[in-house]
């Protein structure tokens, strides 16, 4: 790798977010490099596995007929658990023909090696099992990359950093501080392999369709997090995951919280002879839009986890990754045409996030992270409750529903007074509303 070579952009990180930057870019002539860690893309990366087709379509469309996903999502589940019970929601439609599918799920090693392919044939040049260790700088503005190889040096206009969670770079860039325990979450996952009959079956799925379900309540055991249960082709994506500051807290390993979690009485018919093919564990940027670093300088650009782009609440990351990586791809585009790669041009970049939903839904969900780590009871105390009204309404046991509801409103009461559930009802609305 000469070091005199000059590109137009190096990215960091054959993520989503980097893929997406590099695809945009190499399109309009730019020379783009973009480095990968892993031996191979995917190969380090982990993500619970659903990913949203409209930011995809943006990037490759038609992407459907290409890419390697697993089951297009038709069935949104949403349990609040107790100990021994679990209320429902959720929402089933049937798949539409032709359109890009809202959501599917993906296993991150096909997945990712697809998409790095689609770059590769728009002309960027991949470098896998290679780590940028740091960036270069002269006279105050970033110049390039320093990698672990041997005269590893390289330079570029721009220097995209999708480097995912807890972003070293983002430090080394001066655009972010280390990152606290409690703006982080720690997520265990297995993938467990059962026939695709099984799944259809026990998920009442037609062939081809996927489920999700989102566990809150007791599975995380006083933690504020949850657990999710997604259907692929061929197996399940089961996982679970809380804060780092509240694991430290508690004790509670992850491994212990997954064992629990997979043995619920809900779960565990689910995950029935299924065998365990992997076993994965990965961060969550979980600070939202007050913990994000600086998202652009002379030269240097910032997308994706790298970034703190989470919106944990929806479950969405790569889609913001994803937008977020053609935005940065676009504002490098003007940068080229106008001959200015300084953050006065890049600024472009931010004015296009502000314009969008990524930085639209993380400003609305900005006081959420403060409330989820602060009251990790409300997503306790609530599911208890709620389970115990529904039990108790259902319970045919010759007592009048009128005495019910008296009973089941005593009961609130006796754990939540009303200035209480008025508190806890205006902080959730002031974190989410
Ligand atoms: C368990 C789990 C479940 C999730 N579930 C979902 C979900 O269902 N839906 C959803 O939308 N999002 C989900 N997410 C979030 C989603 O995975 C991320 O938001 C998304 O992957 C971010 O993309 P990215 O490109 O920014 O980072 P990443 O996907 O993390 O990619 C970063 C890439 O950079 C590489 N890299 C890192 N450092 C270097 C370096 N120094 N040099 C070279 N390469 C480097 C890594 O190997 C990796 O390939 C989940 C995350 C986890 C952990």
């Amino acid at each position: 790798m000469p070091s005199e070579e000059q590109f137009d952009a190096i990215v960091v990180g054959a993520g989503p977010g980097g893929v997406s930057a590099a695809v945009t870019m190499a399109r309009a002539g730019l020379s783009v490099v973009l480095f990968e860690r892993g031996d191979r893309p995917g190969v380090k990366n982990v993500m619970g596995g659903v990913m949203y087709g409209r930011m995809l379509a943006d990037i490759i469309p038609e992407f459907w007929k290409t890419a390697p996903l697993e089951r297009t999502v038709v069935d949104e589940r949403l349990w609040l658990t107790t100990p021994e019970t679990v209320v429902t929601a959720g929402h089933k439609h049937v798949p539409h023909a032709g359109t890009p599918p809202n959501a599917f799920t993906v296993l991150r090693v096909p997945f990712d090696g697809w998409f790095a392919a689609q770059a590769e044939a728009a002309g960027v040049l991949l470098i896998s099992g290679t780590t940028v260790e740091d960036v270069l700088r002269e006279d105050g503005r970033i110049v390039g990359v320093r990698t672990g190889r041997e005269e590893g040096d390289l330079r570029a206009n721009v220097v995209v950093i999708a480097d995912g969670a807890n972003s070293f770079l983002v430090q080394k860039a001066g655009l972010g501080r280390p990152l606290e325990p409690n703006e982080m979450a720690l997520v265990v996952k297995e993938i467990i392999a059962l026939p695709a009959e099984t799944i259809e079956e026990r998920f009442t799925l037609e062939p081809g369709t996927g489920a999700t379900i989102e566990v809150y309540g007791a599975v995380t055991r006083g933690m504020a997090g949850y657990g999710f249960i997604y259907t692929n082709r061929e197996s399940l994506s089961v996982g679970i995951g809380a804060l780092i500051s509240q694991f430290m807290e508690t004790r509670i390993t992850p491994w212990d919280l997954l064992e629990g979690f997979k043995t619920h009485p809900m779960v565990a018919p689910l995950l029935r002879g299924g065998t365990v093919r992997e076993y994965l564990a990965h961060a969550i940027p979980e600070g939202g839009f007050r913990s994000m670093p600086r998202l652009f300088d002379d030269g240097v650009m910032v997308v994706g986890d790298a970034a703190m782009m989470v919106n944990n609440l929806h479950r969405e990351g790569s889609n913001l990754a994803m937008a977020a990586g053609r935005m940065a791809g676009e504002a490098a585009i003007q940068a080229k045409r106008a001959g200015d790669w300084s953050a006065r041009t890049l600024s472009h970049y931010r004015e296009l996030l502000e314009a969008s939903f990524v930085l639209q839904d993380l400003r609305k969900y900005e006081r959420l992270p403060e409330l989820v780590e602060r009251r990790a009871d409300l997503l306790q105390v609530y599911p208890e409750l709620l389970s115990e009204a529904i039990h108790e309404m259902l319970t045919i046991d010759g007592v009048g529903k009128r005495e019910k509801q008296r009973k089941i409103l005593r009961r609130l009461l006796d754990r939540r007074p009303w200035w209480r559930l008025m508190r806890d009802a205006v902080e959730a609305w002031r974190a989410m509303g």
